[in-house]
């Protein structure tokens, strides 16, 4: 008797034997392939596996293995090659295989839902209900609106039909009388002809010849274009391209926030055939977009993250814009890396592969320096405008109000009085970091966290922003009862209020993840600003990401110092993509715009680079300071991460393995550890963790399973939970 063998979500790395089930004749199971759902009792609960292979026996005795409930489909819904990509990151991230296979599914999918048919449900008119006469059914209404209104269109979505005040109870009465029956549309039609691109620059054609000249087999290219240089149209013209091939195109982008504008461009060139997928759209939506993608309906697919998982009929071209942006790792559970997949599947599936950025991840620009990606530049802004001009503001002995110098506000002035638009940055969100009492001293911590509570003036209360632990605003000190509690620190609603004391009279708007609530809110911003009146923008990091403000014409960023002092290894090359990302905001119009900086350190070495070098420049400047110390992309790194309720915990687990592991080190791998984690306790857990350094990506690998081996044979410990982190992009 063969059995199956299943990947089933649950924390266990290994794979679970199943005879077939009952019902199941010997053809059918012949036919089987892999990535079918089937339903199984786990313990002692009922769970859906996905079928990884057929053996002919299994390892247990027969006596022991369980028969599978009921196969769920009869063909896997997954397409071999995301299959195929989920076994590779399964490995590669050392999780286990269903829990990483539920990624290529949709949540009802997850859950055991039967597969739906492609298409919407709707009605249409039955032989009888063609062959009636005009004017029947007058004794009805409804009923004959609803029929004339088949009579009209021959078939209709139920959807249409309740917009139009149509119930479908309405619609069970006709079809009772056997004059309508059920259906399911077609899916949307294919888009038409795309639009005609613009005229490329000499670096664009380049570029974009560049990669065609290896389409249609796996090849991968940085498009290192500073911002503004035209990087979108090329995106365009290759999607072009792709379509034409009569192949798919995935198109993965950062954040939820960025998609309206560029979903606006795509549906302006392709029209329809563009599918969205990400966090904000509901299961329904989910389910349409991820069907239409795997059915070949959709041709071009927009989404976040998760969307490397989407099956495709015929993937041809992979673009991962602003590739170096920190939202394609995953950064709980299965800890993957989009970007870094979406290199992958390119190799597995034969397609192009383009990542774009202005400011590259030194993993990428190493990849391209190498020879390993096709390298290609655009260096000069497309349309209108010049790169800006930036200066250091020095805020030494300056009288600040709201965080803004003397200078910073007359250039505020300035640039309003001239009709201009001004952006500035700050990256802390609430009205103050901390609050403290004037009399005895007592800040207010979290209870849950090694950390202080922000205050938000806004809405009255004292948060973490590292659990979900808020409460009411004091009004006296806990400790002494003082009622003189004053703030420490800036956010963004402290300068809000001051500038709306000193500029009132112009529009100020606040873009932070607090003022920025619900789906259209970013969208309703973008057309509000994009009238090009003058205005403020004042926000955190949710303001640089890929946002078009063409009426900006100064930036500012408030406090720089804020940036310059990171413990993490990345903290250089993070702070110079910042600051060159929220420096592309301005001078996209006309005006060549300026860039003002505040800052306690303007002669900081990192300051000066700021001010002098290009992002290009520094990165590589960076690569070297890597190289010295023997850092990412020069090695590769690891990180065993535990929690637990009791604070040693972790530190012995890590211990235990540490000892374990230490003889069986591949060569070169090196073991760090066990340290408290940076923020040790949070939400009530403490935190360790142990990071492992190997000199290359195999070292590495064998370096992840011995650690993993190693961790699920130690004696489990009461509430700990641990995970490795493959290629960590945060240390902490
Ligand atoms: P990026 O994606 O690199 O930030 P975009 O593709 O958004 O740059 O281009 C910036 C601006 O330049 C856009 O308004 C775009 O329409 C315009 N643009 C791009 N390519 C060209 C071109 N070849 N000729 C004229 N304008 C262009
Ligand atoms: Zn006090
Ligand atoms: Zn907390």
């Amino acid at each position: 008797m063969p059995v199956l063998r299943l990947a089933i979500p649950c924390p266990l790395r290994s794979l679970f034997d199943y005879l077939p089930p009952a019902d199941l004749d010997a053809s059918t199971l012949a036919c089987l392939t892999p990535g079918v759902r089937l339903r199984v009792d786990f313990g002692r609960r009922q769970l859906q596996g996905y079928l990884i292979e057929i053996a002919a026996e299994s390892t247990l005795p027969s006596t022991s293995l369980r028969t599978a409930q009921k196969l769920v489909d009869a063909e896997p819904l997954v397409s071999a090659g995301v299959l195929q990509l989920c076994l590779w990151a399964a490995d590669y991230y050392q999780h286990p295989l269903g829990e990483v296979i539920e990624a290529a599914f949709t949540p009802g999918l997850r859950s055991g839902q039967a597969h739906l048919p492609p298409g919407q449900p709707g009605w249409r008119l039955s032989q009888r209900g063609k062959g009636l006469p005009d004017g029947a059914l007058q004794r009805s209404p409804r009923q004959a609106e609803a029929l004339s209104l088949l009579q009209n269109t021959h078939e209709l979505a139920t959807d249409t039909f309740r917009s139009k005040g149509i119930s479908s109870g309405i619609l069970r009465q006709l079809e009772q009388k056997g004059l309508a029956e059920r259906c399911l549309l077609k899916p949307s039609a294919m888009p038409g002809t795309p639009r005609p691109g613009l005229a490329l620059n000499t670096e664009q054609s380049a570029a974009l010849q560049g990669i065609l000249a290896s389409y249609g087999e796996f090849n991968c290219s940085l498009l290192e274009g500073i911002t503004g240089s035209g990087k979108t149209e090329v995106y365009l013209q290759l999607i072009t391209h792709c379509l034409a091939q009569g192949q798919q195109a995935l198109v993965l982008i950062p954040e939820i926030g960025l998609t309206p504008q560029t979903l606006a461009r795509f549906v302006e060139r392709f029209g329809s055939g563009i599918a969205v997928l990400h966090s904000g759209l509901n299961d329904t939506e989910r389910y349409a977009a991820w069907e239409a993608a795997r059915t070949g309906v959709a041709r071009i697919i927009v989404g976040t993250r998760s969307a490397i998982f989407t099956s495709l009929q015929q993937p041809g071209l992979i673009i991962v814009d602003e590739e170096h942006d920190g939202s394609f790792k995953q950064q709980d559970g299965f800890r993957y890396s989009a970007r870094d997949l979406a290199v992958k599947r390119g190799q597995l599936e034969g397609a192009t592969v383009v990542l774009g950025s202005a400011t590259p991840a030194l993993e990428t620009l190493h990849n391209a320096l190498q020879g390993r990606y096709q390298h290609f530049h655009l260096t000069q802004r497309a349309g209108a405008g010049e790169l800006p001009s930036m200066r250091a503001i020095d805020v030494r002995r300056e009288a600040l109000q709201g965080g803004l110098s003397a200078a910073l506000r007359e250039a505020i002035e300035a640039a309003l009085q001239a009709g201009q638009q001004v952006l500035l940055f700050l990256n802390r969100r609430g009205y103050a970091p901390a609050l403290q009492c004037h009399d005895c001293g007592w800040i207010a911590e979290c209870r849950a966290c090694d950390t202080r509570m922000t205050v938000h003036r806004r809405q009255r209360r004292l948060r973490c922003h590292h659990c979900a632990a808020n409460l009411r605003l004091p009004e006296a000190c806990p400790q002494c009862h003082s009622a003189r509690l004053l703030t420490n620190g800036l956010g963004t609603e402290q300068t809000e209020d001051t500038l709306q004391h000193i500029f009132g009279n112009w529009p100020i708007h606040r873009v932070d993840s607090d003022s920025m609530q619900g789906k259209g809110a970013m969208q309703a911003l973008v057309t509000q600003v994009s009238d090009g009146q003058p205005c403020i923008l004042l926000g955190t990091q949710m303001l640089t990401k890929g946002h078009h403000f063409p009426g900006v014409s100064l930036v500012a960023v408030i406090d720089a110092d804020a940036l310059l002092f990171s413990a993490d290894f990345r903290g250089e090359e993070r702070m110079a993509q910042l600051l060159t990302q929220v420096a592309g905001r301005a001078g996209r119009a006309n005006d060549a715009g300026q860039v003002l900086v505040q800052t306690h350190y303007p002669d900081h070495p990192l300051m000066l680079a700021m001010l002098t070098e290009s992002y290009a420049e520094q990165a590589r400047r960076l690569l070297e300071t890597r190289r010295d110390s023997g850092m990412p992309p020069h090695s590769r790194l690891l990180l065993l991460r535990t929690d637990s309720p009791a604070s040693d915990t972790g530190e012995k687990f890590l211990g235990s393995l540490r000892q374990q592991a230490q003889p069986k080190l591949p060569e070169g791998c090196r073991l760090i550890g066990p340290l408290p984690s940076p923020l040790q306790r949070r939400a009530g857990k403490f935190r360790n963790q142990l990071l492992a350094m190997a000199p290359d990506v195999r070292r590495a690998q064998q370096l992840a399973r011995l650690l993993v081996h190693y961790a699920t044979q130690l004696p489990a410990r009461s509430g700990l939970n641990w995970s490795i982190d493959v290629d960590p992009l945060d240390l902490g």
